[in-house]
């Protein structure tokens, strides 16, 4: 039985979720439309005006959104009214009708194409109407057999842009990625030539979407790890090897990556490739100040030329005065500062949860009985499970019935009895949100349950606006505990929903709801972004797996991860509470929010 969604391929471009996206994204899409209008012989002067426009939204150093606020879009250089009237449209609707019209008209692999810094509008049409080439793929292909027609710096350029698009491919899930890491470490952990070994990379720091599995492994022969590594079962092809690293495909199409160093060196090696760049970037300038230098092999002394030996991670740390920071947060996104200050957090860990607060049953979606999902969540070492089965208004959608939530009430609380005091399940449901943010479920019965979920599942791709206002409406419903999933984002998606996440962490705030992680593999929602503006603005998360499937249950993991890269301390999550703690706690927010 699978226990994570298969594979999702990776193709899209990743989403960024600062609060500039939309000057970035509207700023892509015009670049499209002078790309297109270019290839179709347009008009020069409307591609220019799309080009300048892509590039005073590119550069814009505040949100397009508060210039046109303040009413300014048109004073912005190269934005005259129908520019201004399309930025409007896409800020109001989260699309824009004209560019949706204008892809159509080309063959949907050639966009990727067009934006190739290398390639010119003119090139790009050349590979399509001469060499019948209209994707990235087929571009890879023949560049691959070394039939293109282009000079030799065109080729360099592109040779380095067609590597960053296959390595992309490969691009996965950190829910498909950290089991088959799991599997590949234990083996390699048992072979008497490895004396260490780690995950490293992206994965390490537990990322939503990954490029690849990087294992680091201490040995005292490198060169002949690296031959057991290639050897491995479920290697399918081998794509660069050298004596200390290798990378390999698996035949599920996964990328890996394999450092060995020798034992003394395996401290600053994991470091070095765990990374992030920007961190290690920041923690060089640090360490040049010490007059030191970071490599992967070891710590430099600069003046002495010569390298000090580093046992552990927190040695490295040590010796630029800083305490051990968690590779969750190596971003460069503010953990030096905090670790410089002493004002690290003590981050969240599995072993600190104490229940799922989002499973579901085979009463609606579910696989699973309730007695099967009681055992799964006390062999999980739960004090609680809250079943929130999906139920709806809308009646030609599958989900619970009032009737069929007052009965499995009783279930619960019969099954509940039969139980060992140390554990119980909790009564809840996760409602559908009408269109515009209704609640539309018999309210009695809301009342009596333990924990009452709120979600978006259709509808996503409406306005902003209207988006934002209904999961905001939701959350001013005095009977609503938790929001669930609340960007909607499905992960390798290219379009998120848009939503304004300022104003939903507002409402969350002023309402007192508790927003979700969910660690579903494709959700990890909230994002780590908004987990970490959530708790600055004192917002309590929730962690539910939204499982569907007893197995499922397992992914809390990922949503711990998720929790930990958005700075979470034990304190700033529900399910650190203790059973009779988190029914006062649900009991006392329901209060405050009638209020
Ligand atoms: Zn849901």
């Amino acid at each position: 039985m699978p226990v994570y969604a298969p594979l999702y391929r990776y193709t899209g471009h990743s989403c960024s979720i600062m609060d500039n996206r939309d000057n970035q994204q509207f700023s892509t899409m015009f670049r499209d439309i002078a790309s297109i209008l270019a290839l179709q012989g347009d008009d020069p002067f409307r591609i220019r005006a799309y080009r300048r426009a892509a590039q005073t939204l590119a550069s814009l150093s505040e949100p397009v959104r508060n210039v046109a606020r303040r009413d300014a879009l048109e004073s912005l250089p190269g934005i005259g009214k129908t520019l201004a009237r399309e930025i409007q449209e896409l800020l109001e609707t989260g699309r824009l009708r004209y560019y949706e019209h204008l892809i159509t008209t080309v063959p949907d692999g050639l966009l990727p194409l067009l934006r190739l810094p290398s390639l010119s509008t003119e090139q790009v049409r050349s590979l399509w109407r001469t060499h019948d080439i209209s994707s990235m793929k087929q571009l890879a292909q023949v560049f691959h057999a070394e039939c293109l027609p282009f000079d030799v710096p065109t080729l360099a350029a592109l040779e380095k842009e067609i590597a960053a698009w296959e390595r992309a491919q490969y691009r996965m899930l950190l829910g498909v990625a950290l089991p088959r890491a799991d599997i590949l470490l234990e083996r390699l952990a048992r072979l008497p030539l490895v004396e260490q070994v780690s995950l490293a990379g992206s994965l390490r720091r537990g990322a939503a979407m990954v490029g690849d599995i990087n294992i680091v492994m201490a040995s005292p022969d490198p060169p002949r790890l690296m031959h057991v590594c290639n050897q491995q079962p479920e290697i399918r092809q081998v794509l660069e090897t050298a004596q200390t690293s290798t990378v390999v495909v698996t035949s599920e199409g996964l990328c890996v990556s394999f450092v060995a160093v020798l034992p003394p060196q395996f401290a600053s090696a994991l470091h070095y490739y765990t990374g992030s760049a920007a961190h290690l970037t920041a923690l060089r300038r640090l360490a040049q100040r010490r007059r030191l230098d970071l490599t992967q092999y070891g710590v430099m002394q600069l003046e002495r030329g010569q390298y000090l030996t580093v046992a552990t991670e927190e040695d490295m740390y040590d010796l630029l005065g800083l305490p051990c920071i968690a590779p969750e947060l190596r971003e460069d996104s503010g953990e030096i500062e905090a670790a410089e200050a002493g004002n690290l957090p003590a981050l969240v860990t599995l072993e600190d949860i104490r229940g799922d607060l989002h499973v579901q049953s085979d009463w609606s979606n579910g696989a699973h009985s309730l007695e099967d999902i009681a055992q799964m969540g006390q062999r999980l070492g739960y004090q609680y499970v809250a079943i929130c089965d999906y139920a709806t208004a809308a009646a030609a959608d599958r989900g619970l019935t009032p009737a069929q939530l007052e009965a499995q009430i009783a279930a619960i609380r019969r099954l509940n009895a039969t139980l060992p005091e140390t554990f119980r399940l909790l009564t809840g449901v996760e409602v559908d949100l009408s269109p515009d943010g209704e609640v539309a479920f018999d309210t009695g019965l809301l009342q009596e349950l333990d924990v009452v979920i709120a979600a978006a599942h259709t509808g996503l791709k409406e306005p902003r606006h209207k988006l934002t206002r209904r999961l905001c409406k939701a959350m001013e419903h005095p009977l609503v505990d938790i929001l669930a999933h609340p960007t909607g984002r499905m992960l390798g998606r290219q379009v998120m929903p848009s939503i304004d996440m300022e104003a939903v962490l507002e409402t969350a705030v002023e309402t007192g709801t508790y927003l979700e992680i969910n660690s579903h593999v494709l959700r990890l929602d909230l994002p780590d972004t908004y987990v970490r503006q959530a708790r600055d603005l004192g917002v309590t998360l929730a962690l539910g797996s939204e499982a569907q499937n007893i197995q499922e249950m397992r992914t809390m993991r990922l949503g711990v991860l998720t929790a930990r890269r958005g700075w979470l301390g034990p304190d700033q999550l529900l399910n650190t509470l203790t059973y009779g703690g988190l029914l006062r706690r649900l009991h006392d927010s329901g209060v405050s929010n009638v209020t």
